[in-house]
């Protein structure tokens, strides 16, 4: 996969003067409440994390804890109440709202529990899309695709449409379609959250290796223990702070 990893070692950088890997997504004292009623519910409470290059991070943490929260502040799509997040070393505490989407389309992929890939579109053409709003023509974008796809095992099915394809399938469409320009970063709440026990596992087994070959940096909430067991490392949410957790 000659695309997917000469993104991903322009990714792996790291920095001249320490030595040390430029994490891809950090966040630094970050809070963030939300109110109900009268009460003020302190879902995020100085939390500090790092996570880098070709990292598989499991985020494990009852419903409610704040994990998607977690998830939506890592990726841009919310701003947090106090607290920066560098994307690649970059603080996009100071950016603009411009600044942040840009940096947001490029650098950050995103697969919910449920797919939402275009309805009318084949497998290859929604994994096509976003490489085209990134500006690449429509024959680099529909081999790149096949090559993800083929990743994903899912190569025999690009011509599919979402609707003739399992929920395991759509998944790892989903996945090709996150990494299709190649972020730094990918962020998946509950991915297999709707998956039988097996399928969960098939995705994963897809979904690590795609990683392992592009070194994207992955932070990944599930409830699945043994797909947590898998990773590299697990984190939880208690109390507002992110913690590790021994598995
Ligand atoms: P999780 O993903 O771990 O289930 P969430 O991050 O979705 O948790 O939510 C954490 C808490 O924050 C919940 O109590 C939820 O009701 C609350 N919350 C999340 N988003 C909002 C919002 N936009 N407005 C008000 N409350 C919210
Ligand atoms: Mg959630």
């Amino acid at each position: 996969m000659a695309d997917a990893r000469s993104g991903a070692s322009s990714r792996a950088t790291t920095s001249a003067a320490s030595g040390k890997s430029v994490p891809a997504m950090e966040l630094r004292a970050v809070k963030r409440s939300f109110s109900e009623g009268e009460n003020e519910l302190q879902i995020l409470n100085d939390v500090n994390f790092a996570i880098h290059p070709g990292e598989m991070v499991a985020l494990v943490a009852p419903s409610g804890t704040g994990k998607s929260t977690l998830l939506h502040i890592a990726g841009l799509l919310e701003h947090p109440d106090e607290g920066e997040v560098l994307i690649g070393g970059v603080n996009c505490a100071d950016l603009g709202d411009d600044a942040r989407t840009r940096i947001r389309r490029s650098d950050v992929g995103f697969v919910y529990q449920f797919h939402h890939l275009l309805p009318e579109f084949t497998a290859l053409e929604n994994v096509m899309v976003p490489q085209m709003i990134n500006g690449l023509g429509r024959k680099d974008a529909a081999a790149r695709a096949q090559q993800l796809l083929d990743y994903m095992r899912m190569g025999n099915r690009s011509s599919h449409r979402p609707s003739e394809l399992s929920g395991g399938e759509q998944q790892r469409v989903a996945v090709a379609r996150a990494v299709a320009n190649a972020p730094r970063l990918l962020l998946l709440d509950e991915p297999t959250g709707n998956l039988d026990p097996t399928t969960a596992n098939y995705v994963f087994d897809a979904l690590q290796a795609l990683v392992r070959a592009s070194g994207v940096a992955t932070l990944f909430a599930t409830h699945n223990m043994e797909l947590a067991g898998r990773m590299d490392r697990c984190i939880t949410l208690s109390g507002g702070k992110v913690l590790p957790v021994e598995l």
